[in-house]
C-alpha cells in the first residue's frame, strides 16, 4: 500500500478535488490518503478562534466565511440538495453549538478543538467526491486512532496503542482507498490535538510507518525539493534524489518542503518519500531516500526568518557549560521553545529560536533569577549545506554576521534582517 498526502493548496477548490481524483484513477494500489484542510482554511479558524477567546461577536461572520467557502465547493461537486451538505451543515453546526455553550478554556487545548475542523470537513468531502468515482472509499476519523498525549498544539504520538488502532481500521480487505485527516490526533480520553502547524506530512509519515507502505506521496505546488526557494533564488534547481538525512538538515535549517518532523518515522522503517506536482503529475519529482546521493553536489541554500537571538550569561561569572548548561536548556524545553542554534563561550551562551514573543518573554523573565537574559529581535538564519566559497560571498555579502558556525559541511549565520 502506499500513502498519499494532498495538502491545501491541492485542494483549495473544486478543480483541486476533480484533480486529486483524476491523479488518484492513476493509482492501482491500496491507498490511504491524508488531506490537509482546504486551502486557508486553519488559518481562518484561528481568525474564528481567537475572536471568540476574545468575547468579540464577529467571530460568527468569521466562521461565516469558512462556511460559505466549504458550500460553494461541494455545490460545484455535488450540486443542489445533496446528503454531502447536510453532513458538512452537521458538523458547522457541532462547531458552533461547542462555540455557543462550552466554557472557555486554556488556548492551546481550545485550539485544536476547533481548528481541527478544517481537516473533517476537508475529509468528508473529498471522501464523498471520491465516492461518486470509486466504489472501494471509506472515511476514516483518525481521532480515534491514532492516539496522542495532552500536549495540545504539540502531542505526542502514542505508539503501540495508535499502532494496533491503525492496522484494524485501514482494512484493506473491506476497502481498497481510505481517507483520513493530516494534522489532528485524540488523546484516550477522547479530547482532540494536533500535532503542530503543517503536520500533515508527518501524519502520513506515521500511518506509512505503522502500516509498512511501499512509500509515501506528498503532492505539492512545485516540481519537487529545490535547492533554494526560488522566491529567494529564482534559478533554483531542482534536486532528484536527496537522503533523509540531508532532507532532515534541511527542514531542520528552515526549508519549507516537508514538515521537520516527517523523517523519522519513514527512516525508521526504510520508505521512501516522493515529493510531486499534483500540477504536473507525470513529472517524477524528488524521493528522499536511504541511499540517494546528489548527482552533482549542489549548494542547498535555505533561509528561516522571524528569529531571536537570546544572549544568556551567569550573573556571577561562572562557566555556562557546566550546571548551568543543563539548567537553561530544561527552561527552553519546559516553555516549549525549540533550540534552532546554540553558541557557547566560556561566560555565556547565545540561542536562536523561533520569534514566538510572549513564550520568549516568560522564558526570559524565569531565567533573570540566575542569570542576565537579553535577546535581539529581527534576525535570520541562514544555512547553506555543501557550501562553495562563491555560495558564502552571495548570500553574505553587505549583511550584518552576528554568529558564523562552519563544519565541513555546513555553514550557518545568524544575520539581521535587512
Ligand atoms: N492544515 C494544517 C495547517 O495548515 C495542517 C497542514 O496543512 O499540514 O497547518
Ligand atoms: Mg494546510
Amino acid at each position: 500500500m502506499k500513502v498519499y498526502k494532498f495538502g491545501g493548496a491541492s485542494v483549495k477548490d473544486a478543480s483541486g478535488i476533480k484533480n486529486l481524483t483524476k491523479i488518484i484513477a492513476a493509482e492501482s494500489d491500496n491507498l490511504v490518503i491524508v488531506v490537509s484542510a482546504f486551502g486557508k482554511t486553519t488559518n481562518a479558524l484561528e481568525k474564528v478562534l481567537k475572536a471568540w477567546l476574545n468575547g468579540e461577536a464577529k467571530y460568527n461572520d468569521l466562521l461565516d466565511e469558512v462556511y460559505l467557502g466549504h458550500l460553494s465547493i461541494v455545490m460545484d461537486l455535488f450540486g443542489q440538495g445533496s446528503e454531502v451538505k447536510e453532513k458538512i451543515d452537521g458538523s458547522f453546526a457541532l462547531l458552533r453549538d461547542y462555540l455557543l455553550t462550552s466554557i472557555k478554556g486554556k488556548y492551546d487545548f481550545e485550539y485544536d478543538q476547533v481548528v481541527s475542523y478544517g481537516e473533517i470537513w476537508s475529509t468528508i468531502i473529498v471522501s464523498e467526491y471520491l465516492k461518486t468515482y470509486f466504489h472501494d472509499v471509506d472515511w476514516c476519523d483518525i481521532r480515534e486512532n491514532l492516539l496522542t498525549d495532552d500536549r495540545y498544539r504539540d502531542a505526542n504520538v502514542l505508539w503501540s496503542e495508535s499502532t494496533k488502532r491503525v492496522l484494524s481500521i485501514f482494512d484493506f480487505k473491506k476497502k481498497r482507498i481510505y481517507v483520513t485527516q493530516g494534522f489532528i490526533g485524540g488523546t484516550v480520553a477522547g479530547q482532540t490535538t494536533t500535532l503542530g502547524r503543517e503536520g500533515s506530512d508527518y501524519t502520513a509519515a506515521i500511518l506509512a510507518n505503522m502500516l509498512d507502505a511501499e512509500c509515501v506521496v506528498v503532492w505539492k505546488d512545485v516540481s519537487g525539493i529545490l535547492n533554494a526557494d526560488p522566491k529567494w533564488f529564482p534559478d533554483a534547481q531542482k534536486l532528484d534524489e536527496i537522503s533523509y538525512k540531508e532532507a532532515v538538515e534541511m527542514s531542520f535549517s528552515g526549508a519549507k518542503v516537508i514538515h521537520p518532523k516527517t523523517i523519522k518515522p519513514l527512516h525508521n522503517k526504510n520508505i521512501p518519500l516522493y515529493v510531486r506536482s499534483f500540477l504536473s503529475p507525470e513529472e517524477k519529482g524528488t524521493v528522499i531516500k536511504a541511499d540517494a546521493t546528489l548527482r552533482e553536489i549542489v549548494p542547498v541554500f535555505i533561509k528561516k526568518v522571524d528569529q531571536i537571538l537570546i544572549s544568556i550569561l551567569p550573573k556571577d561569572f561562572s562557566f555556562v557549560m557546566g550546571d548551568n548548561l543543563s539548567m537553561i536548556f530544561h527552561s527552553f524545553i519546559t516553555h516549549g521553545i525549540k533550540v534552532n542554534l546554540v553558541e557557547a563561550s566560556a561566560v555565556s551562551i547565545d540561542v536562536c529560536v523561533d520569534d514566538e514573543r510572549e513564550k520568549v518573554e516568560v522564558l526570559i523573565n524565569d531565567l533573570k533569577t540566575e542569570f542576565s537574559a537579553v535577546y535581539n529581535e529581527k534576525m535570520e538564519m541562514l544555512t547553506i549545506r555543501h557550501y562553495t566559497p562563491e555560495a558564502l560571498i552571495l548570500i553574505t555579502e553587505g549583511r550584518e554576521i552576528l554568529i558564523e558556525q562552519r563544519t565541513r559541511s555546513t555553514v550557518r549565520f545568524v544575520v539581521r534582517k535587512v
